[in-house]
């Protein structure tokens, strides 16, 4: 494989199958299909000058491995996507903890037994968790959607409480709208837990790539049959007509990946797809420790949501610098040199984008991937998951 810095190579007839975007869903995509197709050879074309998508990361002048688009933290249930992406990297044991920063008390997120007390008091938190436990069982996780709309008052003010201090004015800065206002499925990422569980995330397999990111993706793209063209947009290469892809010029005969916004692929014609994005601000601190936990969210004060340390998740404590991030969220605006992250779902979003997946269906050698393509709030196992079993699919 090669890595070219951008489109001067880059000839269509070279290659029986076209990938756009370098992030997990193609790459994932480009190398199982070069396992199970070894005759095929691949280009992926990348608009960025770097490859992992939002996964990528690097070494700053710190010293501090850090995620250029924010904090990723692998999790998966998914005995398959671990195996697959094992291949490709070592792991370093990580579980992520969270903490929410109350106007200055820090209580552990999700929402939990610790945190019940801390707010609360111990012997009061003590009677508000039995009440918890018989309402919903030990060991288990309730959305906030769920908690407030219990008729229990005890539990109405715990409802209350949380949903002001930790979802409220988080939500707000995130997505523009009370948590009621949007996907309830949004919030219920992080559910209350009614144990004393205080990790991020419950999946069996968890941790960092131990030497990050991008490295996993060079190795996961070394193959003798992938090509990577960075610094190359789709349309500067290709445009469609009649359903049909033409390349430099000529109709493409294979397989068409693209793992992009699917409105793009039809100029937003039909009105383009809402997406919240982020302005990340990184912060080289000539300190030890800049915080207690890897990341702390900011849920009742501040413009960010939240602030991350990297070094405390990526293995490098004992480095004497740090390095922190704040994201502050902002509106999406297509064409700019802002980047869409997160798919905004809600029935009309919904509707527009089925629309353009009609019509990208249409188009018979075309496969759409990914958080951008499929608008979904995709985490990294499940673009894995997605783009593993096309690529099954398709080899067959
Ligand atoms: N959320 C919140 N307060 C928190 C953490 C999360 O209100 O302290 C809500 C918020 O709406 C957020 C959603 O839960 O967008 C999902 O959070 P998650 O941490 O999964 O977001 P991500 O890491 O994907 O940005």
């Amino acid at each position: 494989m090669t890595i070219y810095s951008d489109a001067s190579q880059f000839a269509a007839t070279n290659y029986d199958v076209l990938v756009v975007g370098a992030g997990y869903s193609g790459a994932v995509f480009a190398r199982r299909y070069a396992e199970l197709k070894p005759e095929a050879r691949i280009a992926i074309i990348e608009k960025r000058a770097q490859i992992a998508g939002n996964a990528h990361d690097f070494i700053d002048d710190a010293g501090v491995m850090v995620h250029l688009f924010g904090p990723h933290i692998f999790h998966t249930h998914m005995k398959e996507v671990y195996d697959f992406l094992s291949q490709f990297t070592k792991w370093l044991p990580y579980e992520h903890r969270v903490l929410a920063n109350i106007h200055g008390t820090l209580v552990p997120v999700p929402f939990n037994k610790t945190s019940l007390e801390i707010s609360f008091g111990k012997e009061k938190s003590e009677l508000l968790y039995q009440e918890l436990v018989e309402e919903f069982g030990e060991e288990t996780k309730v959305p906030i959607s769920k908690l407030r709309a219990s008729d229990n008052e005890n539990l109405q003010e715990v409802a209350d409480y949380i949903y002001e201090n930790i979802f409220l004015h988080y939500t707000m800065k995130q997505w523009d709208k009370k948590p009621e206002e949007i996907d309830g499925a949004v919030t219920a990422r992080v559910p209350i837990h009614i144990s004393e569980d205080d990790r991020y995330f419950q999946d069996v397999y968890q941790g960092m790539p131990k030497e990050g990111y991008t490295k996993m993706f060079e190795k996961m793209l070394t193959h003798p049959k992938i090509d990577v063209f960075l610094k190359t947009e789709l349309a500067s290469i290709a445009e469609l007509s009649d359903n049909t892809f033409i390349v430099q010029g000529s109709p493409f005969k294979g397989l068409v990946i693209y793992s992009g916004p699917v409105d793009e692929l039809f100029s937003s014609d039909m009105g383009a797809l809402p997406y919240r994005s982020i302005d990340m601000r990184f912060e080289q601190l000539d300190m030890k420790s800049f915080q207690e936990a890897a990341t702390v969210n900011y849920t009742t004060t501040e413009d960010f949501t939240r602030i991350t340390e990297f070094k405390k998740m990526t293995g490098q404590e004992d480095l004497d610098k740090t390095t922190i991030l704040k994201e502050y969220p902002q509106a999406y605006v297509p064409g700019s040199d802002i980047d869409p992250y997160y798919p905004i779902s809600n029935p009309e979003n919904q509707a527009l984008y089925e629309k353009y997946a009609k019509r990208a269906n249409m188009i018979t050698n075309l496969y759409v991937l990914g958080r951008l393509g499929q608008y979904r709030y995709y985490d990294m196992d499940d673009t894995t998951k997605a783009a593993l079993d096309l690529a099954e699919e398709l080899a067959k």
